[in-house]
């Protein structure tokens, strides 16, 4: 399956942080590509630092118009997953979900516009109560592949031994 994350309505001046941990936890838990609504060339560079050290084929937009990223994603066949803590029970709905070839899983920052909610193949709560699109997305996934993305392989530059104690990181470049 192919996952697009789509950050909406990120704001340079207060989001970088959080917009960033968006991209780091859909690059880590197996998504393809990151599009932010908003230019933030900190936020782009910061990422495609990490894919450059840390490796995979995660892939990231900025300034994109996400109306017609949504609609040319629904356009050409993709299945669009909204996270929302208004949404239907993730269990009610992650079966349907996994059986899709192409996802576009939209976030949010503050207030998200009515049309996403109407555009969305799925809209889906991570729990009914507030909490965070980090977080939000981090279990959808982490549901989505079943645990088995934790285990990719992703063929950096870099890499973690795991050990009980310390760090032991492996430099293939050294
Ligand atoms: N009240 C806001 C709204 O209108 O959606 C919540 C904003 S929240 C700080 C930012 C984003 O986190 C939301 O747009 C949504 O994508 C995600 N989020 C927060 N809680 C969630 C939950 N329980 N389930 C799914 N997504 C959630």
């Amino acid at each position: 399956m192919r996952i697009t994350v789509l950050r909406l309505g990120h704001r340079p001046e207060r989001d970088k942080r959080i917009t960033t941990h968006v991209g780091l936890v859909a690059r880590a838990f197996g998504a393809d590509e990151i599009l932010i609504d908003g230019r933030d060339e900190g936020v782009v560079e910061s990422l495609r630092d990490v894919v450059n050290r840390w490796g995979g084929s995660f892939s990231v937009a900025d300034g994109i118009v996400w109306k017609d990223e949504l609609r040319r994603f629904r356009d050409s066949g993709g299945k669009i997953v909204h996270l929302t803590m208004y949404g239907s029970r993730i269990d009610d709905v992650i079966g349907e979900i996994r059986s899709c070839e192409r996802i576009m899983v939209v976030v949010g920052a503050e207030k998200v516009p009515p049309d996403v909610y109407n555009i969305a193949d799925w809209n889906v709560a991570v729990g009914n109560q507030p909490h965070s699109e980090v977080a939000a997305l981090a279990v959808f996934l982490d549901r989505l592949f079943m645990g088995k993305e934790l285990n990719r392989d992703f063929g950096g530059r870099l890499e973690v031994i795991p050990a009980a104690r310390g760090k032991v990181v492996l430099d293939k470049k050294l």
